[in-house]
């Protein structure tokens, strides 16, 4: 089961703290959202999840962490500063823009009039002022992808790794599009996250790993809880795609709104090194590629076989944080019927995901011998390195089970009267599984190893 529809994933968002928007309090900022106590532990969770799979678990990728202010060179050369646009359209009527290819039958989603602009190219990168002139020119780019980061540290990279081909880098961070109309909650925001790899391979080799890295990333989403009949994957049509492209496969999944990208992985051959590198007559670049004359490197790399030096092919996973969160949440999002009228809302997150791992609940809060054991369970659950433990000191246990269902919290844990007497029978607890509600009892001593097998 998932979300009925937008406003339930919205409502829970905010209610338990997830997302809120930004600038609330003085009536929002369109296409920005803050995340809160909930929404960062289980924003960081996809991010560790991915670092840990794209990073961790391979030999042929190193990561990095680049700068969001950019020179403006980067982006001319990357090609951004001419084409990164949308074509839009401005209602006559009632003023509201549009992306023309959000329109449906060419008329005003907000009046309904088809009086409308002719389309005009609008670009979607903001600009900054840097340093005390006010000067038209002195600007910088907020970057509008991580990409190129990686692609201009290319050389201080392969200088100090030693890394040789095939072999990637791995970004997480924030990027900036100034968005027509941002809509759908997070999926499109003006500030959002990005995980990208840019992944290096000799050319003719760039098909092959090209479908090698759509079908990782395709599996790492199931990974990640999302259900294979919510996934689909889409060939670009070749008219639509992006300026650097040979190729472009998106992984869509289908949110409360229906089946739209959460990643592209996009063969962007030797584009953009080749577009940042000088002297580009000494290598035999793609047609695409423009003579460069600002930049000072050769983003090239010693290829072993020919012992010559040559330029890449890239392919780019390209996935969005707040993409995967709201597809995470959707897919999460069940609400079981019970019986006797009852109901309950449950994220049935994956573990690993989850934002709370466990919530320990002593069932008397003024026992002094309950509460303390229950905070020292608390201290070494906390202690195995998990994740957030909460202790949960409502008074009201149904209330706290319900709360803890609703953030997808795997499991509870109840120190009651058995917990602190004495003797061979007692010193248990009680385990209360998220997604079965079944309660079963366990010796305190074999606690740490219980929670490290169902939490991993
Ligand atoms: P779209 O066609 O939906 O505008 P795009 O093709 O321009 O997306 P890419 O340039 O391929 O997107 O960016 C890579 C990833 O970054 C996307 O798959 C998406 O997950 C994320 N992303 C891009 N734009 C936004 C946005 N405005 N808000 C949230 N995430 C975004």
């Amino acid at each position: 089961m998932t979300a009925k529809n937008l406003d339930e994933i919205v409502a829970l968002a905010k209610r338990r703290g997830f997302i809120f928007q930004s600038g609330e309090i003085y009536g929002g900022l369109q296409g920005v959202y803050d995340y809160g106590p909930l929404g960062v532990e289980l924003k960081n969770n996809l991010k560790a999840a991915w670092w840990q799979s794209n990073v961790y678990e391979r030999d042929d990728m190193v990561g990095l962490d680049t700068a969001i202010l950019s020179h403006r060179a980067v982006f001319q050369y990357s090609g951004h500063e001419d084409t990164f646009a949308d074509m839009m359209v401005d209602c006559r009527e009632c003023k509201h823009r549009w992306r023309v290819d959000h329109l449906k039958n060419g008329k005003c989603e907000h009046c309904g009039s088809d009086n409308l602009t002719e389309p005009r190219a609008f670009n979607m990168m903001f600009k900054t002022r840097m340093g005390p002139v006010e000067d038209q020119d002195v600007f910088a780019y907020l970057r509008p992808e991580t990409a190129q980061g990686i692609f201009t540290q290319f050389k201080n990279i392969v200088d100090a790794t030693s890394m040789k081909l095939p072999f990637g880098v791995a970004q997480i961070g924030k990027a900036f599009r100034n968005e027509i109309t941002p809509r759908n909650f997070i999926f499109r925001v003006r500030e959002f996250e990005q995980m990208e790899i840019e992944f290096f391979v000799k050319p003719g080799e760039d098909d092959t790993w090209h479908e090698k890295w759509v079908e990782w990333r395709y599996e790492w989403w199931k990974q990640q809880g999302l259900s294979e009949t919510r996934l689909k994957l889409l060939t670009q049509p070749t008219e639509e795609l992006a300026h650097y492209a040979k190729k472009t496969v998106d992984i869509l999944y289908e949110y409360p709104h229906g089946f739209e990208e959460l990643e592209g992985i996009a063969n962007r051959t030797d584009y953009d090194l080749g577009s940042h590198t000088r002297s580009q007559s000494d290598f035999n670049l793609s047609a695409k590629v423009k003579p460069n004359t600002d930049s000072t490197a050769k983003l090239a790399i010693l290829d072993l076989q020919s012992n010559k030096f040559i330029v890449p092919y890239v392919i780019e996973p390209s996935a969005g944080v707040d993409r995967g969160v709201l597809a995470v949440l959707n897919e999460a999002y069940t609400e079981e019927v019970l019986g006797e009228g009852k109901s309950r809302v449950v994220l049935k997150l994956k573990p690993h995901l989850a934002p709370v791992k466990v919530a320990v609940v002593p069932l008397a809060r003024n026992n002094p011998a309950i509460v303390e054991k229950a905070q020292e369970i608390r201290k070494i659950l906390q202690r195995l390195g998990l994740g957030r433990i909460s202790y949960e000191d409502t008074g009201n246990i149904g209330k706290s089970y319900r709360r803890h269902d609703e953030i997808g919290t795997p499991l509870c844990i109840t120190v009651d009267f058995d917990t602190v007497t004495e003797g061979p029978q007692y010193h248990t607890v009680t385990l209360r599984d998220r997604d079965t509600m079944q309660q079963t009892r366990l010796p305190i001593e074999q606690l740490s190893a219980y929670v490290r097998e169902v939490l991993f």
